[in-house]
């Protein structure tokens, strides 16, 4: 048995000091020709700026953050879907980095990503039976074996976990709604037997009813079969009903986290805070994301010191040179902010 394959039991995904770069020059070619002048360097981007996080089985973490923040790269870096340029990402224990290739693509299997639009996701010249078997199939996750009465067994179980008819197995993806469809990626995505999922903005695309038939399906199969989730989102009203956890991230870095009630009770960083406060309440029916005061700088040209600086309103002269580490504040709470340092209330907290 491979060490990937004893390793499936994984009580935590780890990520450790981890970065992701997107651009540069990758071809020994183009290395040279940018030594010898013959060719101006690309320009790299830092989607993914030294984050620590950790998903444990059983346990829901909500990532939050505004579109081009790095969550959705963080997403597919703890899903194994791309290599991180720098750091560790450890699942059960084991640094992924130091697996041969079979090891890897073995031990991924453990970690599925359900994305936010099933009908890209989904194979749609298949039928549902082949989108749901194949790759158990191939993996030899299939208990009974690969007959074809096993199979259909096999499908039939698959689908009643999301709730689906067995007769669905012989349809095509554009057959079914958008909420059904999302059932089948979580159905394709289970087949393989994970301990852990990666939702990126699983439910952003459906209408809020069937948002919420999906998240009561994610917290059933949680309970069912104790399954870690890292549950990326830009909503922070979803966030909050699911999550055991929230990480709150900011131009490629985690600027603040915590138990979801203490984090949204009491948050400590000021991004968090004007989240917050523009967060619609319940009783909104389109449930919105509005973005805060200014643009998201771009990752290409990101502000020195605090990348929130340019957008804060208690930015300090110090904020402008000196990045805030991310510092325990409260029990299991850490915020990355300088007036934390200080031990004083944010200024919008004092009456
Ligand atoms: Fe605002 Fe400064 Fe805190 Fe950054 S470190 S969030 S700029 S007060």
């Amino acid at each position: 048995m491979s060490r990937s394959e004893r390793q499936m039991d994984w009580p935590a995904i780890e990520l450790r000091g981890v970065s992701r770069d997107f651009g540069g020059e990758n071809s020994t070619i183009g290395r040279l020709a940018i030594k010898a002048g013959l060719r101006k360097p690309a320009r790299t981007v830092q989607a993914v700026d030294n984050v620590d996080l950790t998903v444990k089985r059983g346990e829901v973490v909500g990532l939050v953050g505004e579109s081009g923040c790095g969550k959705s790269t963080l997403g597919r870096v703890a899903a194994g879907l791309i290599r991180p340029s720098g750091g560790q990402v450890h699942w059960g224990g084991v640094d992924s980095g130091s697996m041969s290739g079979s090891e890897y693509r073995q031990a991924r299997l453990n970690v599925q990503m359900v994305f936010q639009n099933p009908y890209d996701a989904l194979n749609r010249r298949l039928r549902v039976r082949n989108i749901i078997a194949d790759a158990p199939a191939y993996h030899g996750k299939i208990p009974e074996g690969r007959g074809k009465d096993a199979i259909n067994r096999f499908v039939d179980e698959q689908l009643r976990e999301v709730r689906l008819n067995p007769g669905d197995k012989e349809r095509y993806p554009h057959q079914f709604s958008g909420g059904q469809r999302q059932r089948v990626a979580i159905a394709r995505a289970l087949a393989v037997q994970p301990g852990f999922l990666v939702c990126d903005e699983s439910v952003a695309a459906l209408d809020v009813s069937i948002q919420a038939q999906i998240i009561n399906l994610l917290m059933d199969l949680r309970e069912r079969h104790d399954l870690g989730i890292l549950f990326i989102s830009h909503d922070l009203s979803v966030v909050e009903h699911i999550s055991d956890r929230v990480a709150i991230m900011y131009l490629g870095s985690i600027v603040e986290e915590g138990p979801v009630e203490q984090l949204f009770a009491n948050p400590q960083h000021p991004y968090t805070r004007a989240l917050l406060d523009q967060m619609p309440r319940i009783e909104t029916s389109k449930r919105q994301f509005f973005s805060i005061k200014g643009e998201l700088p771009s990752p290409y040209d990101k502000p020195g010191g605090c990348a929130f600086h340019t957008r804060c309103p208690h930015a300090m002269a110090r904020c402008l040179t000196e990045r805030p580490e991310l510092r325990k504040v409260a029990r299991g709470q850490r915020s990355a902010c300088h007036l934390n340092e200080a031990e004083v209330p944010l200024p919008s907290q004092v009456a």
